[in-house]
């Protein structure tokens, strides 16, 4: 862990602060910039980072995504060509996982071609490595726009609560966006708010125009975006998607906007740049901005039956039949971890979309 409270900004925190200089920005401006830092470290998940995620839960994440992603394959007709497309992909461990539940698939293994979309420098260091030995070609992308044209699988989990959110307070007059500014003559932030709209926040779902006053809302442009991109390719040049996430099936108002240190949670302005900053997914603007750009929108489900769905349960028997003593507490403890209700079982939803030619999905 890199992490200190001692440590000092780096340059996209720098620049941020000198930009508020001149005035406050909204919370998306700020947000990116200390995401942009925080994340191009490269330590930040896992036991030893500051949040965990399924796929370093346990291996079985990796595996059923990988076998889904076969089995949507085999019902595209098992194109000779497809492309596997990873958003915002850690440590490589879904990937690696999927990977290697693949070897009885030849076939699919042999059509596919790898590319992962990561931004971090330091997270793509480790994916390169863990991704080595795999024997499938990866490539690197910032971007999904130079991803090479032709069908797709997309897997992307815990990628859109890590994008940055505009954040908007419902007035009896109207809607004032959320800022941040600086507190004083030093680095300490703080919040504040811009002027009154002229009318309802841009991107906003019908659900939040029915905020009371004192409410507030969130919308996330980059999600939006991306969502409606990989729709755009699905519905063009076939294939499907799976978005797995945190945060409601429906629209509502709410601040969600949380950070995370060490596995706790932590004050959302302080230590820009050294904290992990997430909201939650507004799944319902989701599924909708990917069917108006022409996908077919199966989900959103709960991760936990999904999960169950696709064979959680008998791969953990399978495991646990080869375990130790330890180690099967260990997977008992993960499996529990990703399907309760009380943990990430109902939580975390998963939006699936496909090319309107495709049949449903499986998990759906
Ligand atoms: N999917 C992984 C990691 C989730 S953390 C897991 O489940 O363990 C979020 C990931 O998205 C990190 O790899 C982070 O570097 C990446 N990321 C964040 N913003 C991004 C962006 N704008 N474009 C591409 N990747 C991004």
């Amino acid at each position: 862990m890199g992490a200190e409270s001692s440590r000092s900004p780096g340059a996209a925190v720098e620049a941020l602060i000198a930009r508020l200089r001149n005035g406050p920005l909204p919370v998306e401006d700020w947000m990116a910039a200390c995401l942009g830092e925080y994340y191009a470290r490269g330590d930040v998940l896992g036991a030893g980072g500051d949040f965990i995620t399924a796929p370093e839960c346990t291996q079985i994440f990796g595996e059923l995504l990988g076998l889904w992603s076969a089995v949507v394959w085999r019902s595209m007709g098992s194109p000779e060509r497809i492309n596997l497309v990873e958003l915002g992909p850690g440590r490589g461990t879904l990937m690696a996982d999927a990977l290697r539940a693949l070897a009885p698939v030849p076939e699919f293994r042999r059509a596919l071609s790898v590319h992962l979309v990561e931004t971090s420098p330091g997270l793509r260091a480790r994916q390169k490595q863990k991704l080595r030995a795999g024997g499938v070609t990866v490539f690197w992308h910032e971007r999904l726009d130079t991803v090479p044209p032709g069908p797709m699988i997309v897997l992307a989990n815990e990628f859109l609560d890590a994008l940055p959110i505009r954040q908007y307070l419902c007035h009896a007059e109207g809607w004032r966006e959320r800022l941040v500014a600086l507190a004083g003559e030093g680095t300490a932030l703080t919040f504040t708010q811009g002027p009154l709209l002229g009318g309802p926040p841009p991107l906003a779902q019908p659900a939040h125009l029915r905020a009371r006053v004192g409410e507030e809302i969130e919308v996330c442009p980059q999600a939006q975006a991306v969502v409606a991109q990989v729709a755009a390719r699905l519905a063009a040049e076939g294939g499907a998607g799976l978005f797995l996430d945190y945060g409601p099936a429906h629209s509502a108002p709410g601040d969600s906007l949380q950070a995370l240190r060490r596995h706790r949670f932590a004050a959302v302005l302080e230590n820009p740049g050294a904290v992990d900053l997430t909201a939650h997914v507004d799944f319902q603007a989701m599924a909708q901005v990917a069917a108006a750009a022409g996908a077919a929108v199966d989900g959103i489900v709960q991760q936990g039956p999904f999960l169950q769905s696709l064979g959680l349960e008998a791969r953990a028997g399978v495991l646990l039949a080869n375990a130790a003593v330890d180690q099967k507490r260990e997977i008992r403890f993960a499996v529990r971890r990703l399907i309760d209700s009380s943990e990430m079982g109902t939580l975390f939803k998963v939006l699936g979309l496909r090319s309107p030619s495709m049949a449903r999905l499986p998990g759906f």
